[in-house]
């Protein structure tokens, strides 16, 4: 399965900014709000060691929001969209303390943030994606609080998708943003190209991935980032299809190339080490342990997936 695939979400994104529309909507028992925490969802797990000890997202409804802050600050709420006929909000909680006040909401739960990558194992798709979109665009109000052309403060504005500066003679509008990276499947003849770098977990192995530059367009990209990281010269570079990547910000644009010769060179020392695979050397170390792939919703996994299921 990959992420945020066949997750629909309508944002609405031609009505979100007016009045008329976002309203109506606080007072409906369908729409509901997620607490979120620099880049942390605020989750509920059972007191009882019983039930399952995963922590579920706390979707608070329209009463319990009220109850929590007393009336809607409009201005805090960030409209996520609209999934099955239901609504989605988030809203940033600017101390880990709220947590206790918010806590008389759930007696029989204790309240925690879980980290996305966590959320991500246990969560149905259309859950993981909808803490993605909060996470990143809660990770976008947090830091991008005053403006960059003056440095006034900035406050939040048409269902948090544009921050506008309160200096009235600068006025800057500001836009969520969205850091592009590629992501390559490199393969030479009949093995795929996995390297590592020394601060990821323990045998982790994949493919290569790196921002793209200012002016650049995102085949240069590649054949930059994989130059710059193996020494590989690159042809045949095609696009795959691209995945949001909520950590915090970014797109991961996926692409498929072949190396012009299999020697490598560290040239930029980003990896400690990249190899070589053949089908039956990767499966055969991924069984025995030697070797753990990216997790599975990755498009980083969904590659190396593709290159295993081909013939050839
Ligand atoms: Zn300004």
């Amino acid at each position: 399965m990959f992420a945020f695939q066949n997750t629909p979400l309508n944002r609405h994104g031609e009505v979100r900014h007016t009045e008329e529309f976002i309203k109506p909507l606080l007072e409906l028992p369908n729409t509901f709000f997620l607490p979120v925490h620099q880049q942390s969802i605020v989750c509920a797990r059972s007191k009882n060691p019983d039930v399952d000890q995963n922590g579920q997202p706390l979707w608070l409804q329209s009463q319990e929001l009220k109850q929590l802050i007393g009336s809607y600050q409009e201005k805090h709420l960030i409209y996520l969209g609209e999934s099955d006929s239901k609504h989605y909000f988030t809203f940033r909680l600017k101390s880990p303390d709220s947590l206790q006040h918010m806590a008389q909401l759930r007696p029989e739960a204790v309240l925690e943030l879980c980290g996305l990558r966590e959320l991500f194992k246990q969560l149905p798709p259309e859950q993981a994606h909808l803490c993605s979109v909060a996470v990143a665009m809660e990770h976008w109000h947090n830091t991008h609080q005053y403006c960059g052309f003056c440095g006034h403060e900035t406050y939040s504005n048409q269902a948090g998708f544009v921050r506008n500066c309160s200096n009235q003679d600068c006025q800057k509008q500001h836009f969520p943003r969205t850091d592009s990276a590629v992501i390559c499947a490199i393969t030479y003849q009949d093995k795929i190209l996995l390297g590592r770098q020394t601060s990821w977990p323990e045998k982790r192995y994949s493919v290569i991935a790196g921002f793209v530059e200012p002016g650049e367009t995102l085949e240069q990209a590649v054949a930059r980032e994989g130059y710059e990281e193996t020494g590989l010269r690159l042809k045949s570079i095609e696009y795959y299809r691209s995945q949001p990547w909520p950590f915090p910000q970014s797109l991961m644009v996926g692409f498929t190339a072949e190396a012009v010769s299999p020697e490598i060179k560290l040239l930029d020392r980003e990896l400690e080490e990249a190899r070589w695979f053949s089908r039956e050397a990767l499966t055969a170390a991924v069984e025995a342990e030697e070797l753990v792939l990216p997790f599975k919703f990755s498009i980083s996994r969904e590659l190396i997936n593709q290159w295993l299921n081909k013939n050839s």
